[in-house]
């Protein structure tokens, strides 16, 4: 087990009375304060192909306090991501989204196996309020770890990696589609995403990830 994983075991094993950022009591699992320090950042959007465009909306701009939430995945820990769930439904609300239903960025199959779970998929079927969600995308093959490399080298090593599967075509044509993803640093993988889901005849796709890389 690694350093980090016995913290956030613990502050799993606390929440939600202790803010995972700033570890300071709290009634939710990020304080006030911290969202305070945490600017809220402006959608971009971005072009997909000629016609079609993703806007995306993030919480919260990139602190690596963050990294308590955000590797909460590698060690599959249900209970905060099941918190991240709580935050985007939050956002939801409070931004009036309009769409038909939440897809998420999937990952491989063996990488799910090798984590014990699909984060984004916890994080999407986490949402409360009956808000619905489909499997519309997947992962054709496993790609390597995106942090760290250029964004030219980004976009390269998703081209080409999600479908959207036959049977699911007919739930994504003419849909509005709200994608989920955590980190927003190039925007190739929302991207890549976004442009399978137009291919099957979305009517209009949104991002929104927990952080944004400024
Ligand atoms: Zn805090």
């Amino acid at each position: 087990m690694k350093p980090l994983s016995y913290i956030t075991a613990f502050l799993e094993s606390l929440y939600p009375n202790i803010c995972v950022m700033c570890q300071s009591s709290a009634s939710s699992l990020v304080c006030l304060s911290c969202q305070g320090e945490c600017a809220f950042v402006a959608p971009a959007t971005v072009a997909v192909t000629r016609t079609k465009f993703l806007t995306v909306h993030s919480l919260f701009a990139y602190h690596s306090r963050f990294n308590v939430l955000l590797h909460a995945k590698y060690y599959n820990q249900r209970q905060l991501l099941l918190a991240q769930s709580e935050l985007f439904v939050a956002y939801i609300a409070q931004h009036n989204l309009a769409f038909d239903y939440i897809a998420y960025v999937p990952q491989h199959w063996i990488k799910s196996l090798q984590r014990g779970g699909n984060h984004m998929r916890i994080i999407a079927y986490g949402c409360s309020g009956g808000i619905p969600v489909r499997d519309v995308l997947q992962k054709k093959h496993p790609t390597s770890a995106q942090a760290g490399n250029a964004m030219r080298v980004r976009k390269k090593n998703v081209l080409g990696s999600f479908t959207v599967p036959l049977q699911q075509k007919p739930a994504v044509t003419g849909k509005r589609i709200l994608l989920f993803d955590d980190v927003y640093t190039s925007g190739a993988t929302l991207k890549e995403c976004a442009k399978e889901l137009y291919k099957s005849g979305a009517a209009h796709v949104i991002g929104l990830t927990l952080c944004r890389v400024m």
